[in-house]
């Protein structure tokens, strides 16, 4: 019942030795989310062992190459793989276009489909579900069109008691409805309640994406209450004139953002190449909100099931 976050790179604008441009690996229930794909992200893939055919959507936040410019390469590995599987990809207007190009001048052919879904609005969209979760695109604020990403669980069914199953000898066959919330008759006429049948399910579990963003007053509501929040740390609040000039967040700014919008824990992520040593921009944002990490490339966070 996995809903994780792998990061393969927190570094804003340029790599370092240590830290490698944006690009995350999100598993929620069996499906796989590319958040950003800077360049190098294919390299990182395959350092933390993770299987690139996996990947069912890529979502690009923006066309600043830090974000998008590993894109082509890991297009180009899955198809030397023999790739088959249609891959879907979130991003703004544009990108289709640039690996159109790409590949027309290359003469080359993908040995899979991709469907291109761009960004049509800066509101809050639903721009993918399935049984499992629903996908959710905003815009931020920066220097050129961006977009984050809200990614939501679905109410799972409730938990059906084995023990209670076995006593009642209930057939299988009665076993959906009653993961739906029906009450069950036996055969002698005895009607047994859901809840003495079933628990109830975890709370449903959502996750936050904000690449590159200066606060604004609608992010709050965009992001409010999910459970962990990355989020644009490019600076330290003494740089706070050079994060509005470049339409980025400090970290402090980071820590207003997730307490205003009461999540539950914090990422910090882009980090500006100056700094060697993170744990000043952690204590930069603790100055507002306790729960904060660092986004450090091939850790995993895993989001935690709770229950009213
Ligand atoms: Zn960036
Ligand atoms: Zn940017």
């Amino acid at each position: 019942m996995s809903f994780e976050v792998t990061i393969l790179g927190a570094s804003s604008a340029t790599p370092t030795s240590t830290r490698n441009v944006s690009a995350q690996l999100v598993h929620l229930l069996g499906r796989f989310f590319l958040f950003d794909c800077g360049e190098g992200t294919q390299i990182q893939l395959r350092r933390f062992g993770v299987k690139m055919q996996k990947i069912n959507y890529i979502c690009i936040s923006h066309l600043h190459g830090d974000h998008y410019l590993g894109l082509m390469g890991l297009l180009s590995t899955m198809s030397l793989l023999n790739r088959k599987k249609e891959l879907l990809i979130f991003a703004p207007k544009g990108l289709e276009s640039i690996l159109n190009l790409h590949l027309k001048l290359s003469y080359s052919v993908l040995s899979f489909p991709i469907n291109f879904i761009e960004f049509n609005t800066s509101k809050m969209k639903k721009i993918f579900e399935d049984d499992v979760f629903e996908l959710f695109s905003f815009g931020l604020r920066h220097r050129i069109p961006c977009w984050g990403f809200k990614l939501l669980e679905k109410q799972r069914p409730r938990h059906v008691l084995k023990d209670m199953i076995e006593k009642h000898k209930i057939p299988y066959s009665a076993i959906h409805a009653i993961k739906s919330g029906k009450n069950y008759t036996t055969e002698c006429g005895q009607l047994l309640r859901n809840e003495s049948l079933t628990s109830k399910p975890y709370k449903p579990r959502s996750y936050a994406y904000c690449s590159d963003t200066m606060p604004f007053d609608n992010l709050i509501d965009f992001i409010f209450d999910v459970d962990v929040l990355y989020h644009d740390a490019t600076f330290h609040s003494n740089l706070s004139e050079k994060a509005k000039s470049t339409f980025h967040s400090t970290a402090k700014q980071a820590g207003i953002v997730a307490s205003k919008a009461n999540v539950k824990k914090l990422i910090l992520g882009h980090f500006s190449s100056r700094y060697k040593n993170l744990d000043i921009l952690k204590q930069d944002a603790k100055s507002e909100f306790e729960n904060v990490d660092i986004a450090k490339e091939g850790e995993t966070w895993k989001l935690q099931k709770t229950y009213d």
